[in-house]
């Protein structure tokens, strides 16, 4: 039984569940606790109990404590990648790759916590001199999906603690068993009980809870757009600091000029690697009418190529979808793209291997028009469509056409439609010749329009969220 971390002890839960592996539904990884709304209360002020004590202590007691987990995460980098994919059933390269990717981010933000800086600035008054300062918020609640189990609390977790806030972190009910490992590591990097707890549980419960806890001051949620919503609502309504990152319907424009393989491979890395279950995947695939039969045709030939299967079997380029409720839903949206009259070129088929798994295999949609929902709603598995696009500026109209505006991609060798495309994409983030789900951990990461609300997750933008800026005014 893996137990919750609630002001330096490890609890039982309200309840408990068993943690599957969507690759063989046999496997059972182990049993967790779920906290119910009390519980959630108890971490909450144990949080809010240590927030004096960790908003105290030393630049060089943060670095330390996180530096000590991002070495941790790093040595046993196989090991919990091979948790991370048995759990998740995302391939065993990119469960290590996400350890990986936690480890960096826990390295970066032990520098962060050493270069915290101010302001010093004369006064428009004689005599007066101002200091502009940053401050922890206070208690943070961390609300993380399920499917990037590592490196997500990872990017929340660092920044808040290395500016000195205090957490209580709730994982998604799928993919305990990262989130307890990464607890199990922080609770020995040497920080004051209570200054980070874990919450496993169920959002309608525990996050619930969270939201409607004053004693957390800022809550830094990534998940659905739905759930998104409400956490908005709640925080507007206690007026709490929010963050939020959510879904998207990410598109990627192939140009005439682009170089075909570097654009098929593009797509079919963002579109179906870790199962096309990225907030950043490629989803819709606007080709201009040049390059669209040979796209298509290479796009089909390189899918039926890859293959579906066992996430820790080595071969393996696509896992399974995660759960058997996410197999439903892309098997919905397979059906309504066929009744929507989108072509299938391929794939959207649930497949058996020899464990029994949520396998499907990845499906293009040709010659869709993106008034499709398949083209307008996130649907989160490995589903991607074919949208032909007359030129360069129907293209772009059509990227943008989107409550979206996560990332968004351009394939072409033409400088003045890259240099075009850059300034006009409405996304946080642009690729160029790059597939559009893949990127640093040192720098912003976010969106705009529906996709994000607040300030940037990660590198030194996140201090906007996790800090809060003080001006003082000093005589004399
Ligand atoms: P989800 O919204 O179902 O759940 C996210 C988290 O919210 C979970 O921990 C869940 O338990 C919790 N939750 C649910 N109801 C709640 C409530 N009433 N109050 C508080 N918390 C509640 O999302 P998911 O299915 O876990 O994740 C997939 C979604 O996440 C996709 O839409 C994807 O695009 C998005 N995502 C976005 C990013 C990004 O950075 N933009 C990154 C990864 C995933």
């Amino acid at each position: 039984m893996y137990k919750n971390y609630i002001d330096g002890q490890w609890l039982d839960g309200a309840s408990a569940h068993a943690n599957v592996n969507p690759s063989d539904t046999t496997d059972i990884i182990g049993h967790y606790a779920l906290a119910d709304a009390a519980q959630a209360g108890q971490a909450s002020a144990a949080a809010h109990a240590a927030a004096p004590r960790w908003a105290a202590s030393t630049p060089q007691q943060r670095a330390d404590a996180l530096d000590k987990i991002g070495t941790e995460l790093l040595a046993r980098r196989e090991e919990l990648g091979l948790l991370l994919s048995r759990e998740e059933g995302k391939t065993l390269p990119e469960g290590i790759g996400e350890v990986t990717r936690a480890g960096n981010i826990f390295k970066f933000f032990a520098g962060e916590a050493l270069r915290q800086r101010g302001d010093k600035l004369a006064s428009v008054r004689p005599g007066v001199e101002i200091e502009v300062t940053r401050e922890p918020v206070g208690v943070v609640g961390i609300i993380a999906p399920w499917n990037f189990p590592m490196a997500i609390p990872a990017w929340k977790i660092a920044p808040a603690l290395a500016y000195g806030n205090t957490v209580v972190f709730k994982p998604a009910e799928l993919v305990p068993g990262c989130a307890w490992a990464l607890a199990e590591i922080i609770s020995r990097a040497g920080l004051p009980a209570g200054a980070f707890n874990l919450a496993m549980g169920r959002g309608s419960q525990v996050g619930q809870a969270m939201l409607d806890d004053r004693r957390i001051a800022g809550i830094s949620f990534t998940g659905s757009v739905a759930t998104g919503g409400r956490v908005a609502q709640a925080a507007a309504q206690r007026l709490a600091k929010v963050q939020l990152e959510m879904g998207g319907k990410n598109p990627m424009v192939v140009l005439n000029d682009a170089d075909l393989e570097v654009a098929v491979e593009c797509a079919v890395q963002s579109a179906f690697f870790s199962t096309g279950q990225r907030c950043t995947a490629s989803s819709r695939l606007i080709v201009e009418e040049g390059i669209y039969a040979r796209f298509v045709e290479r796009m089909q030939e390189r899918t039926a190529a890859l293959r579906i299967g066992h996430a820790l079997d080595t071969g393996t380029d696509i896992g399974p979808v995660a759960s058997g409720d996410q197999l439903e839903q892309d098997l919905r949206y397979l059906a309504i793209g066929r009744e929507e009259g989108a072509r299938l070129v391929c794939g959207g088929e649930h497949v058996t291997r020899a464990t029994p798994g949520f396998y499907l295999t990845p499906a293009i949609f040709a010659d869709c028009s993106n008034d499709m929902r398949i083209c307008r709603e996130e649907i989160f598995g490995p589903v991607a469509a074919i949208i032909p696009a007359r030129n360069y500026e129907h293209a772009l109209e059509l990227a943008n056409d989107t409550e979206f505006g996560l990332a968004s991609g351009i394939c072409s060798t033409s400088l003045k439609h890259v240099q075009h495309f850059k300034r006009h994409a409405q996304a946080g983030m642009v690729m160029v010749n790059v597939p559009t789900a893949g990127v640093d951990y040192h720098v912003p990461f976010g969106g705009r329009k529906g996709s994000s609300l607040g300030p940037r997750e990660q590198g030194t933008f996140a201090a906007e969220f996790y800090t809060t800026v003080k001006t003082a005014y000093v005589a004399g």
